[in-house]
């Protein structure tokens, strides 16, 4: 049974059909988890380690935070985030102990995914606004130190995610760390057919909305832009039919009689 214990951890609700495109990305994680996680000591015997953590890399907006969290409900694992940012701020504003503790709930709830998110700002704050890079990597050690403890748990898995691998301070690389790293890219056509299917699913749409046409349009775009996309044009859509409705009320008004509930514009399907 899950836990559901503490504000920062929750139960995902986004599964897999919530991800438009990555099948490869999906197969490759579901062999990750089944052979570390559910076989590790088959890995061992071949003299291997089971990978505990891997690196989702790539361009922003396309997908790694969503599939961490239908990572964590497909395996039925709770799910905590955090973001480098985040841990920076807890380790110069408060204490060492208050990164203890946020990496000490992910061992209370598990079976758990720990999300950490941009990971290069880390690297990137060493010669910025957190002053000198010593502060820095005590910081980084302090993280390495939690990663490794959490690793050695059979049942957490921790996803970390960056748009800039190249910055990424090389420690967090290093075999029993984030040793497998896994590239998600800017969505195909096909993939970007299944991101607006998926977005617009629950949504009425005009028999003349063209969505293969869109995907062959929207080359180079994001997932993060097409939801953006669908998004406006849900806006602009509930805008026309809140306009419709009120003249049709004025209509009713005008000719003296008693408005209908019915508001279903007609060539929606
Ligand atoms: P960043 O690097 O900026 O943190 P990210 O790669 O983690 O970005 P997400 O936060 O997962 O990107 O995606 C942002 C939003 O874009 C999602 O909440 C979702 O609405 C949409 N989106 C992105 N990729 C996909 C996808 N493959 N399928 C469906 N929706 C997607």
């Amino acid at each position: 049974p899950i836990k559901r214990e503490e504000e920062e951890v929750s139960l995902s609700a986004i599964d897999y059909d919530d991800v438009g495109g990555l099948e490869n990305v999906k197969q490759e994680i579901q062999e990750v988890l089944q052979y570390s996680v559910e076989h590790p000591e088959k890995i061992l015997k071949f003299g291997m380690t089971p990978t505990r953590a891997v690196l989702f890399y790539g361009p922003p907006g396309c997908g790694k935070t969503l599939l961490a969290e239908a990572i964590a409900n497909e395996y039925q694992m709770n799910f905590i985030r955090i973001s480098g940012p985040e841990l920076l701020t807890m380790w110069f504003s408060g204490s060492e102990a208050k990164v203890r503790d946020t990496f000490g709930k992910t061992r209370q709830v598990a079976p758990c995914v720990l999300f950490l998110d941009d990971l290069d700002s880390i690297a990137k704050s060493r010669n910025g606004s957190f002053g000198d890079g010593g502060a820095v990597d005590r910081v980084i050690n302090q993280i390495l130190t939690e990663i490794d403890g959490m690793s050695a748990k059979k049942n957490v898995f921790i996803i970390g995610a960056t748009n800039r691998p190249d910055i990424i301070d090389s420690a967090f690389l290093r075999p029993g760390r984030f040793d497998h790293l896994i590239y998600i890219p800017l969505p195909d056509e096909k993939s970007r057919l299944d991101i607006l299917k998926i977005t617009l699913r629950k949504s009425p749409v005009a028999k003349d909305v063209d969505m293969q046409h869109l995907s062959t349009i929207t080359n180079g775009f994001s997932g993060a832009d097409l939801t953006e996309i669908c998004h406006r044009a849900c806006k602009l859509a509930i805008r026309e039919l809140i306009e419709k409705e009120i003249n049709e009320g004025k209509e009713q008004q005008r000719n003296g009689q008693t408005a209908t509930d019915s508001n279903e514009p007609e060539d929606l399907v």
